[in-house]
């Protein structure tokens, strides 16, 4: 790439859109920021614009549009709004790279815009690859469109692949994939105890600071969940090939095992820069502001098998990438609304699972190779989990 790397930066106000542009501001000479998003936090996209000079911001909707519009008077960065103009934006032709970094399904349609255009895709919103896994990766691969994982697990397992993978694990000799997890906030709290916890509990992640959802996802353990399903398309992994090891430290954020015996990780401090970083300057490395690993101070590293009844998310999880077709949809779908309902009070912890359970079997089996097959099977889910939210609330 000659210039500076041109960038869409899709949900900058995030916790993964700040530390996008933290790297970013450590290297002007090789980025440059085109578009940034925000759905709330109209501040900070507001301060963001002012620090980036982007040509276009995007917000939710048109009264946004208008507040930021004057928030930004001379700054000579046009505002647009709604889902077309997020779409717009990934899809540019003055935008080389785009970091997918809004949350939840809402990612889905931008980051496959991003995808379709042919885009470097930095893929941040797992939730897009588990709802639309098939139709996602069929137009990566129809449109060589590089992918580049930064969820810390997957970027770690991509990190420790041969630089020629190809999508057959088998031919590199891979024997399986380690997803490694933290076991978040309630590894240690008695299961008796876990109907009592609260969002403020649930959102206080010992090693990662992170979005609610994400971390509501990180105690439930569906975010590793998630993380399976992700991998298993990122990598082409059967449901066997990939197992989740609990590592409460952090510090070695995945594994890959060869027949060899060999077993490569990729370590540092739970910090997304690092990831961030190597995904924007990939193939080079670049400073991120993460500081060195010190294994003298950690001392000691700890692995556990995941106890499923204290993390019945994680079954649910594997039950539904093995059904394959909406199934992981449906998850994606019903986990959404029952953390949701949790964050706001309205939904005890142990019933998050209860509700994506019982959503999966409410929904019937289809298959979703279009992406409107992908996008009824979300809304059939949504409309099964709230179904169970209102029934629980009739009785
Ligand atoms: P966040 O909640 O901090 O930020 C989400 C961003 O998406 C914000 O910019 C928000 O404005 C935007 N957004 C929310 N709803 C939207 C909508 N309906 N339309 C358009 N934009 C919307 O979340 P986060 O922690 O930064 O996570 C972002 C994504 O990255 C998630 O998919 C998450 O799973 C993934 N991820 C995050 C981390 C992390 O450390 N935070 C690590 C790995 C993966
Ligand atoms: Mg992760």
């Amino acid at each position: 790439m000659t210039g500076r790397q041109r960038l869409a930066i899709l949900g900058a106000t995030g916790s993964i859109g700040l530390s996008t542009l933290d790297v970013v501001a450590r290297h002007p000479e090789r980025f440059e920021v085109v578009a940034l998003t925000g759905h709330r936090r109209l501040d900070i996209l507001a301060a963001q614009c002012r620090r980036h000079r982007p040509r276009y911001a995007v917000v939710g909707d048109s009264a946004d549009a208008k507040r930021l519009g004057e928030a930004l008077a001379g700054v000579g960065t046009e505002v647009l709004a709604g889902v077309a103009a997020l779409e717009g934006v990934a899809a540019l032709p003055e935008v080389d790279t785009v970091m997918a970094a809004i949350v939840g399904a809402a990612g889905l349609s931008p980051t496959l815009a991003a995808v379709r255009a042919g885009k470097k895709v930095l893929l941040a919103n797992k939730e897009a690859l588990v709802m639309a896994g098939a139709v996602f990766m069929a137009e990566v691969s129809r449109r060589g469109t590089p992918l580049l994982p930064i969820d810390s697990e997957h970027n770690a397992v991509f990190q420790s692949l041969p630089r020629a993978f190809d999508g057959n694990l088998a031919a590199c000799g891979v024997r399986k994939v380690l997803l490694t997890a933290s076991g978040g906030p309630f590894r240690a709290t008695p299961i008796e105890a876990l109907a009592e916890v609260t969002p403020e509990q649930a959102c206080a992640h010992p090693n990662w600071v992170m979005g609610r959802k994400i971390s509501v996802d990180s105690a439930t353990m569906m975010n590793k969940g998630l993380e399976v399903i992700e991998a298993r398309w990122l990598f082409n992994a059967m449901p066997d090939q990939i197992e989740v090891v609990i590592h409460p430290e952090s510090v070695i954020h995945s594994l890959v095992q060869y027949v060899d015996g060999s077993v490569l990780a990729q370590l540092g401090n739970p910090d997304m820069r690092t990831p961030i970083a190597h995904a924007l300057a990939y193939p080079e490395r670049i400073d991120a502001g993460v500081a060195p690993l010190d294994l003298f101070e950690i001392g000691r590293l700890n692995f556990e098998r995941p106890d499923l009844r204290r993390f019945p998310c994680l079954s649910l999880a594997f039950q539904a990438l093995r059904a394959g077709g909406n199934a992981p949809a449906v998850l994606n779908a019903a986990n959404e609304v029952a953390v949701e309902a949790f964050l706001e009070g309205r939904l005890a912890y142990p019933d998050i699972a209860q509700v994506i359970a019982a959503s999966l079997d409410a929904v019937p089996a289809a298959a979703t190779d279009t992406l409107e097959a992908v996008l009824a099977a979300d809304r059939a889910g949504r409309e099964a989990a709230l179904g169970m939210l209102l029934a629980r609330h009739a009785s």
